[in-house]
């Protein structure tokens, strides 16, 4: 671990996020005897210093204004340490000065978005940012950021153009549905789709589906603020069509399904299809719809993944709209994807809330590529990141610790021990909850005496202080570090900065 102290990783300490008086006089050296004190007066002036060699190529770089207020705060601490007969020769050189500025300023400047090691064993992590893109879309938002685009153009007529028809084909073709509009996230397009179609109406869903999934999207909430009134039906384990039925009335708005996708309810079940409950719907003259979370686009058993219902399947089975996530098991950016029947769809567009849950130009340049991708299903488990990610054999993470672990273990020092060992990876975002992928990686236990407890937080917490965070998790007294997330091109960076923490 470098720094400062040049400790070892498991007694390094986060390092300073902004400009903090009380972390540079920490490095301040005490002066050792009374000759090496300075006094107060012999601290260069703000003036000097400014025009100081040394400290050219940091107003270069972060300006006068920053670099100014550094200085000032140093200056202080300087002479607070000379008050107290603490002031040190070797700390009022100029060269020094600048040294400790610097370090305030980078510190400063620091993004607070940063990337991060995801060894958690989540893939679809939604707390580290869920889906990782491919290049081409990482290209695509490069090109949309920094040149003009025809986001709203129509390029064949020069006239006015529809921002959702720059994906509209593309999802059409992969899902079979008449139409598609794009909003910000799938919370959103559940909140636009009731509100259009459901609103001062009752929409019928089984207590078997009534979800929370994190972060505060709960349906029965969302469908409060669409306007619409829940009829729950059926009792938590056992739906069955008469339910449905028998709940149709002249209030009914529409009969809606929810995928269950953080939690699976198991033993002594039944559940009403999507086929049937769309029957049950068109025969009262109501539109069924579904909220597939994750929604997958191809079958997920084609590469030995857990099988889903696709989004097509869901539209063929009859259900006139279905929404789902841009970020989840599609791979794409954050997103919310409304597909179906054209006339639903004019109807939501119409909605002056799709103004507001709209997507920008980002999100838009970033999904059209993830979407062809699916195009050459063959080359689907190459290109797409998330794709590529969950397929990889466990046996490739497997090789891969036995060839990290003689420097992870120099890191870690004699304090602990890691040992490369089997475990099991999720794919995360309430996708396929009960299904867990074979993987590989480190478990590290406490070596010394004391509490294992405290220790494994420890580490984990000076995992978390390295330049780039490495993230796992704390079970059974030991630290995991799932690999399945380390591809080949971050594996160079990951051991470089191991190899960093030993110096
Ligand atoms: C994840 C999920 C949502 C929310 O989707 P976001 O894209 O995170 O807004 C809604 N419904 C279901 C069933 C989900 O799984």
């Amino acid at each position: 671990m470098a720094g400062r102290t040049g400790r070892k990783i498991p007694r390094e300490t986060a390092p300073a996020d902004a400009v903090d008086a009380r972390d540079v006089v920490a490095d301040v050296p005490v002066a050792a005897a009374d000759a090496d004190t300075a006094r107060a007066a012999d601290i260069p002036s703000l003036d000097r210093l400014l025009h100081a060699p040394p400290m050219h190529p940091l107003l270069e770089a972060y300006g006068h204004t920053q670099v100014v207020a550094a200085l000032r705060a140093h200056l202080d601490t300087l002479r607070q340490a000379a008050l107290l007969g603490r002031l040190a020769q070797a700390s009022i050189d100029v060269l020094d000065i600048a040294r400790q500025v610097q370090a305030a300023l980078d510190a400063a400047a620091r993004p607070r978005l940063r990337a991060v090691f995801n060894l958690t064993g989540t893939v679809l992590h939604t707390n580290l940012g869920r889906a990782l893109l491919p290049d081409d879309a990482v290209a695509a938002v490069v090109r949309a950021l920094t040149a003009p685009a025809n986001l709203e153009f129509d390029l064949d007529t020069g006239g006015r153009g529809d921002r959702d028809d720059l994906v509209e084909g593309l999802l059409r073709e992969l899902t079979g549905a008449e139409a598609a509009t794009v909003v910000n996230n799938n919370a959103a397009a559940v909140l636009l789709m009731l509100n259009s179609l459901a609103d001062r109406r009752e929409v019928i869903v089984s207590r078997g589906e009534l979800v929370e999934i994190g972060g505060a999207f709960r349906i029965p909430d969302v469908m409060k603020r669409a306007g619409a009134k829940l009829v729950e039906v059926g009792t938590t384990n056992r739906t069955h069509p008469s339910d449905y039925e028998s709940a149709v009335g002249p209030r009914t708005g529409m009969l809606m399904k929810v995928h269950c996708s953080n939690y699976a309810v198991t033993g002594f079940t039944h559940s009403v299809g999507a086929a049937q409950v769309a029957r049950i719907a068109h025969q009262a003259g109501l539109p069924m719809t579904v909220d597939l979370g994750s929604g997958t686009l191809l079958d997920l058993g084609r590469w030995g993944l857990p099988r889903e219902e696709t989004v097509r399947d869901t539209l063929a089975a009859g259900a006139d709209l279905v929404t789902f996530s841009g970020d989840k098991l599609l791979g794409g950016p954050q997103a919310g994807l409304i597909v179906g029947r054209a006339d639903l769809i004019r109807k939501i567009k119409k909605n002056p809330l799709k103004r507001a849950l709209r997507v920008g130009k980002l999100t838009l340049a970033a999904l059209e590529p993830v979407l062809a991708l699916y195009r050459a299903p063959e080359l689907l488990a190459e290109r797409l990141t998330t794709l590529r990610l969950l397929t990889r054999p466990a046996m490739h993470m497997r090789e891969q610790a036995e060839r990290m672990l003689p420097v992870l273990q120099q890191a870690l020092g004699a304090g602990y021990k890691a040992v490369a060992a089997p475990m099991f990876s999720q794919i995360g975002s309430g996708a396929l909850p009960v299904d867990q992928l074979p993987s590989y990686g480190y478990a590290i236990r406490h070596a010394g005496t004391g509490r294992p407890g405290r220790a494994l937080e420890k580490l984990e917490a000076s995992l978390r202080a390295l330049p780039r965070p490495v993230i796992g998790r704390i079970a059974d007294n030991a630290l995991w570090l799932d690999l399945r997330c380390l591809e080949a091109r971050d594996e160079a960076a990951f051991l470089a900065q191991l190899e960093a923490s030993l110096a």
